[in-house]
């Protein structure tokens, strides 16, 4: 899996992932919801709404790491494998698991 901040590979430490540049720790809980996204992502695929002409995301791709597109606000889908960050999501991710050199 990749740093959704910075698309660093992630290491396991103390049983959790962690991202070294960032010096940021993701929970366990964290870590089923990526993996729940990832089991969806062919499903998402499919119905990945038209993103061509919109604006790149604010994160990485945890499944591939490429840059996701921004389909809404805190609304996120990666369009090489359709690993998709929900609102629920992205808020987690930006509360519970901050990253050092983001902003
Ligand atoms: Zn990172
Ligand atoms: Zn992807």
């Amino acid at each position: 899996m990749y740093c959704p901040y910075c698309k660093e590979e992630l290491k396991v430490n103390n049983e959790e992932l962690y991202c070294k540049a960032g010096d940021s720790y993701f929970s366990k809980h964290m870590e089923k919801v990526f993996n729940v996204a990832i089991d969806n992502s062919k499903d998402v695929k499919v119905r990945i709404p038209k993103v061509e002409n919109s604006e790149a995301g604010r994160f990485f791709c945890v499944n591939c790491g490429s840059k996701m597109m921004k389909i809404e606000s805190m609304h996120e889908v990666c369009t090489c494998c359709g690993f998709e960050i929900n609102k629920r999501t992205f808020y987690e991710i930006v509360e519970i698991n901050p990253h050092r050199s983001f902003r």
